[in-house]
């Protein structure tokens, strides 16, 4: 059975006051404990956030780190760094990182690797451009990408990471693929992952979906069966909302 991680992404959003009060709003008031409840925030925050999680079920993420422990890699976080506060998620190869910062499957498979080495739990993103869905590619980009992604990435660690589908067209947009669409590319992962792998494996690997979630459609997109979670953006910014998406 596979438990739905509801992750919230706040990009570059809140300062460390804000994410605190944040944290202080919602915490009690997340109910669902059958969900695991998730924020990747930005690094300047994630210490402060770590305490004020303290007891609580929300679990945190980093948006990113670098694929090396430490060197001259100036302006980047290492592993080490993430594991030292106790982060238990990375988002890895979000498609903004894909788009404006070089992220590459090469990159994202090296991240993928490195915070499993280091017990640090990665949220793998793919997910097709607009111009890859209207050309009928859609099912052929998510398969490099996560061949890619889980390239010598043992059976039993394979379980563990968890994917997010998340279509360029959909994030920040409006636009969500129907909960029918978003089910038959996570499924159609899900074969991708069997075939890597096997049924078993592919039985337990948890995929999210992502792109213009809201307390409105969640509910919706969770009754899917092949969807186990969704990684939200802009409506993960405000506590109400938070608790809705969470306690689903
Ligand atoms: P929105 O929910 O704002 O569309 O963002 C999705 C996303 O990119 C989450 O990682």
């Amino acid at each position: 059975m596979r438990k739905p991680i509801i992750a919230g992404n706040w990009k570059m959003h809140k300062t460390i006051k804000e994410a605190v009060e944040f944290v202080n709003e919602v915490k009690d008031k997340i109910n669902n404990t059958d969900v695991e409840a998730v924020i990747c925030a930005p690094f300047t925050m994630l210490t402060e956030l770590k305490k004020a999680t303290e007891g609580t079920n929300i679990k945190l993420a980093a948006q990113n780190m670098h694929f090396e422990e430490n060197g001259a890699f100036t302006g980047e976080v290492s592993p080490l760094m993430l594991k030292e506060i106790g982060i238990d998620y990375v988002v890895i190869g979000h498609s903004e990182r894909r788009q404006y910062f070089n992220e590459t499957d090469e990159t994202v498979n090296k991240k993928t690797l490195k915070a499993i080495e280091h017990n640090i739990m990665p949220i793998v993103c793919v997910g097709e451009t607009l111009e890859e869905r209207e050309t009928d590619k859609t099912k052929d980009v998510v398969k490099v990408q996560v061949e890619e992604a889980f390239k010598s990435v043992s059976s039993e660690d394979a379980k563990k990471v968890v994917i997010a589908y998340e279509p360029v067209w959909a994030i920040g947009t409006g636009k969500t693929a129907s909960s029918k669409d978003a089910n038959d590319v996570i499924g159609y992962i899900r074969e991708v992952i069997k075939n890597i792998y096997s049924e078993d494996v592919s039985e337990e690997v948890r995929i999210q979906y992502g792109g213009s979630v809201k307390p409105s459609n969640v509910e919706e997109i969770m009754n899917e069966d092949d969807i186990d979670g969704a990684l939200v953006g802009g409506a993960s910014l405000n506590p109400a909302d938070y608790v809705e998406l969470v306690n689903f």
